[in-house]
């Protein structure tokens, strides 16, 4: 190559030498496939060149909406072989975020397309962490002017404290992101610009604050048939793109404080149900929650704000539920479940607890609660020299804290429970972040060489990837109950269910079946070569002084 003044620029080689010094260097096959990376990406990224190359291009990027819409733009422009250009946010091996100023370019050759895509990253993370602390202290977003998140829920625990009654509104843009793909790049500020400045036009003086790239919040003291009247001020007046009307479908939720909701947390929880409600039904409207989901929405926040009192009161419970095993005829292995009842609430299932508590945290005390009660039984049947096992269930939230390991094995010694008779039990959606996840890969093997063995439960209902049975110190699987109910009834569950049998086994696994509720599923079951049932047709789940192990009744 040679300039106009004739010197000759540098080389091919040269450039690409000085990219690989400055910049993050990933390069994907034709699938998003990574093939290649440099050291700079390693160091930054903290993967091992072994551990990356069969991951894709996606699992770098965090999983929420606006990343997953992000990455979708820019390998749909790469893939129509076109470079792409901007900010992006990545996620280390190890979950934690950074920012990059991002470059993806597409390698075309005729006749083939798209063989390659080259991305050159440089971090950003000083300068946007830096951008986002000055936000924070003037709380103001910096491309709207509206208030941050964080002026307005100090704005929202004013108007409580001094009970000030008020709407809550949330607001935003129906298929924002098609919206933005079909456009060009500066299109997306220009747009968000253009709508803050009609809500800010319509709704004045009032409080309003963007808190994510497509969602604005709006304080109130008006009814519903102000906050609806925007939809109609948004028709007459549309916001105009370089020069010409640009009509947009916007969908709302609305929550009144105090009728409907009491503090910050669950009002904004509140308003985005109702926006979802309305966007799923089709959007270009603003709405309160139904009843129903009112009744739904109010239920768990009640559990929410009751749960942290039960704990500390004791008041939940948990009863164990015994395993056969078929080879010896005896109950090896009951499996602990929990129970609360609340004088207010009622019974509340662990299927309606054990997601509100993933949600706001307290699964870990859940999770702990139930290790002790456990391994405090598990180790008075050991001292009446009964060794039967107890298996308690796990969510993959208590794993993520790294401490888990040792507040298990903490746990256990000071209950004086032998770490073999504890048995714990994971699901597919957890073995799925288990693989992805170095930590609790690591949590697992190490709790797995003193003697506790895994489990993988509700086997077939999910994620179903057999990768994880070679990556996962798993030594058991329990088949799901919805395969077992319907056992006797469709002959392809049948197939499926000795298919499962006989690959758990070829795996050396120990294969259970749960939800057993027959003799003739039972019978079904041993004949399939089963290692061991669980249900009702065994027994029911019962409290610890309901199980007499010397006569083995329960
Ligand atoms: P799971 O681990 O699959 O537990 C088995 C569920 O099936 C239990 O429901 C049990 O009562 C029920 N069951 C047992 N035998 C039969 C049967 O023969 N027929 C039928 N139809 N059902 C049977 P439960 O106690 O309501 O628990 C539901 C789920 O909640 C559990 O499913 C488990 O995933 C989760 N869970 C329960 N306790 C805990 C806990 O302490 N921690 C965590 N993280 N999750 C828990
Ligand atoms: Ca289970
Ligand atoms: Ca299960």
């Amino acid at each position: 190559m040679r300039s106009a003044k004739g010197r000759s620029l540098p080389e091919i080689p040269d450039i690409i030498q000085g990219l690989e010094r400055h910049y993050m260097v990933t390069r994907t096959d034709s699938d998003g496939f990574i093939t290649d990376v440099n050291k700079n990406f390693l160091e930054i990224s903290k993967w091992t060149p072994k551990r990356v190359l069969d991951k894709t291009i996606w699992q770098m990027f965090p999983n929420s909406n606006d990343e997953s819409a992000l990455v979708h733009t820019i390998w749909t422009d790469v893939s129509n072989g076109k470079t792409w250009f901007g900010a992006a946010e990545k996620l280390t091996r190890t979950g934690e975020s950074y920012f990059v100023s991002l470059l993806a370019i597409p390698h075309v050759v005729e006749e083939q397309g798209v063989t390659s895509v080259t991305f050159l990253e440089l971090d950003m993370t000083e300068d946007i962490e830096r951008r986002k602390q000055l936000q924070q202290l003037a709380f103001i977003d910096y491309e709207t002017g509206l208030m941050s998140r964080h002026k307005l829920e100090t704005t929202v625990d004013e108007a409580i404290a001094e009970d000030r009654h008020f709407s809550l509104v949330h607001l935003t843009i129906d298929h924002y992101f098609t919206l933005k793909e079909l456009q060009s790049s500066d299109f997306e500020i220009e747009m968000i610009q253009a709508f803050s400045n009609r809500v800010k036009r319509y709704f004045q003086d009032n409080p309003i604050a963007r808190i994510g790239v497509n969602e604005f919040i709006v304080i109130t003291p008006f009814g519903d048939w102000y906050v609806q009247g925007f939809l109609q001020f948004l028709e007459q007046q549309p916001i105009s793109i370089n020069h010409s009307p640009f009509p947009l479908s916007v969908s709302g939720g609305i929550v009144r404080y105090p009728e409907d909701q009491i503090s910050y947390v669950h009002l904004m929880k509140a308003a985005v149900a109702a926006t979802k409600e309305v966007t799923k039904n089709g959007g270009g409207k603003i709405a309160s929650l139904s009843p129903a989901s009112h009744k739904i929405l109010n239920r768990k926040t009640m559990i929410d704000r009751k749960l942290l009192t039960a704990l500390n009161d004791n008041n939940l419970q948990v009863v164990y539920q015994p395993q056969r095993d078929i080879a010896s005829g005896k109950i090896t292995l009951y499996e602990a479940l929990v129970r609360w009842e609340d004088e207010e609430l009622g019974y509340i299932s662990p299927d309606e607890l054990i997601p509100i508590a993933e949600e706001n945290g307290l699964i870990h005390e859940i999770g702990q609660f139930v290790l002790k009660e456990s391994a405090i039984l598990a180790a008075s049947w050991h001292e009446q020299k009964h060794d039967v096992g107890i298996s308690i269930n796990t969510s993959v939230r208590e794993f993520s804290n790294d401490m888990m390991k040792n507040k298990v094995i903490g746990i256990l010694a000071a209950a004086g429970c032998p770490a073999n008779l504890i048995q714990i039990e994971i699901t597919e959606k957890f073995a799925f972040q288990a693989e992805e996840e170095n930590s609790i890969q690591r949590q697992m093997k190490e709790l797995q060489e003193i003697g506790i063995e895994f489990a993988l439960d509700d086997f077939g209902t999910g994620y179903a990837s057999f990768r994880y049975m070679e990556h996962l110190p798993l030594t058991k699987v329990k088949i799901d109950k919805e395969f077992i109910h319907s056992l006797s009834t469709r002959p392809r569950t049948k197939q499926l269910v000795e298919g499962m049998i006989r690959f758990g086994k070829s795996m050396g696994l120990y294969v259970v079946a749960e939800g057993v509720e027959t003799e003739e599923q039972y019978d079904l079951l041993t004949s399939m070569g089963v290692d061991a049932v669980q249900g009702y047709y065994i027994g029911m789940p019962v409290t610890a002084d309901q199980i007499d192990l010397t006569n083995q009744t329960y």
